[in-house]
């Protein structure tokens, strides 16, 4: 996969991008990651890539002409094409489609992904209407400028390549991950389905479960007993059980979302009834 990342900050990318499975999937050569200065598609002497607002009103605009020539300067399909192309330029912008672990994943499917961050009061919207083909914010608040953003979709994307991540199926059982079959046991896609001997569950598009690690006390808190004497099934019952309850919890809304198997409604109206509801808000 090939990613471009269009920015008047290329100095800003130093450090985000170079850690870990990032790391290790661009010298893998699974990922590309191109950081192109802005700046470099001006013609004028001041190298200008901003100017003030038609209409009035605070603060500059990012001008459109670089934005175009930087993009053209990639020779991509052409915008209609694109889709087919499995290419797609992005506008990171608060007024776009949220960011979350599905878009994620049609992206990851992408081979050439080219982003483009705004700053100031932001971009010449024509670069949203005629030279991206989607606008994406990673959510509700407002950023100075779309290189986090980017940075956030990066490596959201790269570790959803197949061969970034170690252990692949690591990457299906996390938070979000709803897979093509939703809920827990009732799961027809073999390499996320629990069995007997495995016991991990995939989140099912709900939140991941409680992880712990060594050691079994630590100063008088203590792992819960069935992770550490119980069998394979009680593990992945209390993983389920655990990873509703804090769902519940946590982000009710998902719930509504994803598609409950026998065993997790079971699961869910017992946290329900236990003595210390956990989502009374
Ligand atoms: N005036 C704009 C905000 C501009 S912030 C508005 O009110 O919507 C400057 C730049 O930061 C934007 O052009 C965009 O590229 C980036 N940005 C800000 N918030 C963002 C978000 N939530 N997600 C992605 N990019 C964001």
């Amino acid at each position: 996969m090939q990613i471009d990342i269009i920015t008047i900050f290329p100095d800003f990318f130093h450090g985000p991008l170079d850690y870990g499975i990032i790391r290790r999937a661009r010298e893998a050569g699974l990922v590309n990651i191109e950081i192109r200065d802005l700046r470099a598609f001006t013609r004028d002497r001041h190298r200008t890539v901003d100017d003030r607002p038609f209409g009035g009103g605070e603060g500059m605009v990012l001008k459109p002409e670089p934005l175009f020539e930087g993009v053209e300067a990639l020779n991509l399909a052409p915008r209609e094409e694109r889709a087919a192309a499995k290419q797609s330029v992005v506008l990171l912008s608060a007024q776009g489609r949220r960011f979350d672990q599905n878009l994620a994943s049609e992206l990851a499917g992408l081979d050439r992904l080219v982003l483009i961050c705004g700053r100031y009061e932001g971009v010449d919207e024509r670069v949203g209407t005629h030279l991206a083909d989607r606008e994406i914010s990673i959510g509700d608040y407002v950023l100075s400028g779309g290189e986090l953003g980017a940075a956030v979709i990066v490596d959201t994307v790269t570790r959803l390549i197949p061969g970034a991540v170690g252990n692949e199926a690591s990457t299906r059982q996390e938070s979000f991950f709803a897979g093509p079959e939703i809920g827990g046991n009732d799961s027809a896609d073999k390499s996320v389905r629990p069995t007997r001997a495995d016991s991990t569950c995939a989140s099912g598009g709900l939140l991941d479960y409680p992880h712990y690690t060594r050691p079994a006390e630590f100063r008088g808190m203590k792992v819960p007993e069935v992770l550490v004497n119980g069998n394979h099934e009680d593990i992945r019952r209390w993983r389920r059980r655990s990873a509703l309850e804090k769902t519940l919890r946590n982000r009710p809304d998902l719930l509504d979302q994803v598609r409950l198997s026998d065993e997790d409604k079971r699961l869910l109206a017992e946290i329900l009834a236990s003595s210390h509801p956990v989502a009374s808000s």
